[in-house]
């Protein structure tokens, strides 16, 4: 299973480096992880099995945070409680997103940033993105809310960009009269 140490820090170049699309059919790494990349954000997200794996609640990983610069991401995301669902998202593109832009009131983590950073990261509230699923076939995804973030999260990184870089620690929180809190 994918552990905690699998999971790079954000001081790894590898995160920051550029990612080149996906090639179908995948390749036997690609098919491999991505099974296991949402099986450990499942996990993290279920108390009891993140203390038996000392796992940190995630609900989104991307292919660079694992030293693979490929264009990949997945979200487990908990639409109700107890009730998960899944996201592969390869080679995804946005088609188009709302202008009201939203953020998280109690801020962005994420499993490569091994600190706590307050602030605000700007976020639309609404995205559209298509991508292909592990089949090879093209599917489109319209978001929002908590949902919209973790893609725009995820979407991030496969342009080698982390939400802290959206803050500034002298002002952490300008701008949050523009936006909508979630
Ligand atoms: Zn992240």
């Amino acid at each position: 299973m994918l552990r905690t140490k699998d999971i790079l820090d954000e001081s790894d170049s590898r995160v920051r480096a550029e990612n080149t699309d996906v090639t179908f059919p995948l390749n036997e790494t690609n098919k491999n992880i991505i099974p296991e990349m949402l099986k450990h954000l499942r996990y993290s997200q279920i108390e009891k099995l993140s203390k038996k794996y000392n796992l940190r609640p995630g609900m989104g990983l991307a292919a660079p945070q694992l030293g693979i610069n490929e264009r990949f991401f997945v979200v487990c995301y908990e639409r109700d409680k107890g009730k998960f669902e899944d996201y592969v998202l390869i080679n995804p593109k946005v088609i188009s997103y709302s202008e009201e832009m939203i953020y998280a009131g109690e801020g962005e983590g994420c499993l490569s940033v091994n600190r706590e950073v307050e602030g605000i990261v700007p976020r639309h509230a609404r995205i559209s993105v298509e991508a292909y699923d592990m089949d090879g076939n093209l599917q489109k995804y319209r978001v929002r809310e908590d949902l919209a973030i973790a893609f725009q999260h995820e979407l991030d990184h496969l342009n080698g960009i982390l939400f802290i870089d959206y803050i500034d620690p002298k002002n952490p929180y300008k701008d949050a009269d523009n936006m909508r809190e979630i």
